[in-house]
C-alpha cells in the first residue's frame, strides 16, 4: 500500500543522507565481496556494516534497519549473479532509484491519527512524518517493512508491507441479522432496517464542496495558462478533488465498518455497472461510482469476520413483487413511490416494499447456504450468489425490477 508523505526540510536532509548511505554500504560491501569471491573461488562474503561503521561515523546517523536492508540485497544479488561469472552493478549516484527500506520492530513505525486531514507516519530516526492516508488499513494486518522513495519530480512516498493473516475465517452458517441495501430514485440508497438509508442530505457537505470546485475552476479558466496565478489556482483545485475524495471515502468506510459489525449479512441487488454508477452518485469530482465502492468495501469487511454479502439476480423483481402475496404487479412505472396490490389491496411504499423483497429473498438465498444447496457460490471475496447470475452482457436490457 503506498502512500505520499510530506517530510519537512529537515527530514528531508536525513532521507538523503540515508540514500546516500545505503550507496556507500552497497558499493563497499560490493567490493570486498567482489574481492573475496575471487581470493575464494566460489565462497560468498557475508558481512554486515557494522565494520564499516567504525571508520565511517555518518553511518550511524541514518537508520541501521536501511543499511542491514541494503547488505541483505546484496547478498541475494551475489547469490545470483555471481555463479553466473557475472557481478551486481555499482550504483552510480544518479541513475540510483531513490529509495532506502527499514524493518518493522517494536512499534519503531507506527501510524499516528490525528483527525481527519492531519495524520503521521512514526519512522526510525526521522520521527513523525505527515502522511496522506487516502485509505484506512484494514484492522488486524501487521506492518512488515517500509521504503521510503523520492520520485524524479521531488515527491515522497512510503510504500508499506503487511502481515496479512492468512488464517482462513470461518464463514458462518447462521445468520441472524441481515441488512439490505437498495437503489433508490429521489433519495440514494435506502436499507431495510431504515437505520443506514443515505440521503441526499447526507452527502450535502459533498455538493457544497463540488460548488466550490466548480467555482474556483471558472477563477482558473479566466486566468492566462502558465501564470504563476494559473499554477496557484490549479493547485487549489487538485486539493479540493483530494480533499472531495478523502471525505467522501472516510464517509463510506465509516458506514461500511458500522454496518458490517451490526450485521451477519447484507444483500444487495446484481446491478449493471450503468445502474450502480447511477446509484449513490457522488458527482462530477468523483468519477468512480460511491455505490459500487460501498459494496466493495462492504464485502471485504464482512468477509473479515465470516460474514456475507449476498448478490440477489438483477432479474429478480424486487420492486413490482408485493413482498406480501409475491404477485407481480406489472404496470409499476418508475415515477410510482406508493402503489397498491391488485390481490389483496397491500398498500406499499415503493422503496420499503422492495427492500422487504430483497430482505426475503436475500434470507432465502443464506437458508439454502445453510443447508448446503450446490446452486449457490461463495466467492473468495464474500459474496454469495447463484452460481448462475444474469451474465452483465445483457446490461442493455431493462431490469425487471425498476
Ligand atoms: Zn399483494
Amino acid at each position: 500500500m503506498e502512500f505520499r508523505i510530506n517530510p519537512t526540510m529537515e527530514q528531508k536532509i536525513l532521507i538523503w543522507k540515508t540514500f546516500g548511505c545505503c550507496r556507500f554500504v552497497w558499493k563497499n560491501l560490493l567490493d570486498e565481496r567482489i574481492s573475496y569471491e575471487k581470493m575464494n573461488k566460489g565462497k560468498l562474503l557475508n558481512t554486515t556494516p557494522a565494520h564499516l561503521k567504525k571508520d565511517n561515523s555518518f553511518l550511524t546517523e541514518v537508520d541501521s534497519l536501511s543499511l542491514s536492508n541494503t547488505q541483505l540485497n546484496l547478498n541475494q544479488a551475489c547469490k545470483k549473479l555471481f555463479p553466473k561469472g557475472k557481478t551486481p552493478k555499482f550504483r552510480a549516484k544518479e541513475k540510483d532509484k531513490r529509495s532506502y527500506t527499514t524493518n518493522w520492530i517494536n512499534n519503531n513505525i507506527e501510524i499516528i491519527l490525528k483527525s481527519d486531514r492531519e495524520n503521521y507516519i512514526k519512522l526510525p530516526k526521522l520521527g513523525r512524518v505527515r502522511i496522506i492516508l487516502h485509505r484506512s488499513i484494514p484492522d488486524g494486518w501487521r506492518m512488515k517493512h517500509a521504503t521510503i522513495k523520492e520520485t524524479a519530480s521531488g515527491k515522497f512516498y512510503i510504500s508499506l508491507t503487511f502481515d496479512v493473516d492468512t488464517e482462513p475465517i470461518e464463514t458462518r452458517k447462521k445468520f441472524e441479522k441481515v441488512e439490505t441495501f437498495d437503489y433508490s430514485m429521489p433519495s440514494l440508497v435506502v436499507s431495510s432496517s431504515g437505520e443506514n438509508d443515505i440521503t441526499k442530505d447526507d452527502i450535502r457537505w459533498y455538493r457544497n464542496l463540488e460548488k466550490r470546485i466548480a467555482k474556483e475552476q471558472r477563477r482558473l479558466s479566466r486566468m492566462r495558462y502558465g501564470s504563476a496565478n494559473y499554477w496557484e489556482q490549479k493547485h487549489k483545485i487538485g486539493k479540493l478533488h483530494e480533499k472531495a475524495s478523502a471525505r467522501r471515502n472516510d464517509f463510506l468506510h465509516k458506514l461500511s465498518r458500522k454496518v458490517s459489525d451490526t450485521f451477519d449479512a447484507v444483500v444487495v441487488e446484481d446491478m449493471n455497472l450503468q445502474h450502480m454508477s447511477k446509484a449513490l452518485n457522488f458527482g462530477k469530482s468523483a468519477y468512480d461510482n460511491g455505490y459500487g465502492m460501498l459494496r466493495n468495501m462492504l464485502s471485504y469487511k464482512l468477509n473479515n469476520q465470516g460474514k456475507v454479502l449476498v448478490k440477489v439476480d438483477r432479474f429478480f423483481p424486487s420492486s413490482k413483487r408485493c413482498s406480501a402475496c409475491h404477485e407481480i404487479n406489472h404496470e409499476l412505472k418508475l415515477s410510482d413511490r406508493q402503489w397498491t396490490c391488485k390481490s389483496y389491496g397491500t398498500h406499499h411504499d415503493r422503496d420499503k416494499n422492495s427492500c422487504k423483497n430483497l430482505l426475503d429473498e436475500g434470507k432465502d438465498i443464506l437458508n439454502r447456504w445453510a443447508s448446503g444447496d450446490s446452486s449457490l457460490i461463495l466467492a473468495p471475496s464474500g459474496v454469495l450468489s447463484e452460481k448462475k447470475l444474469h451474465p452483465q452482457a445483457h446490461s442493455n436490457v431493462r431490469q425487471d425490477g425498476e
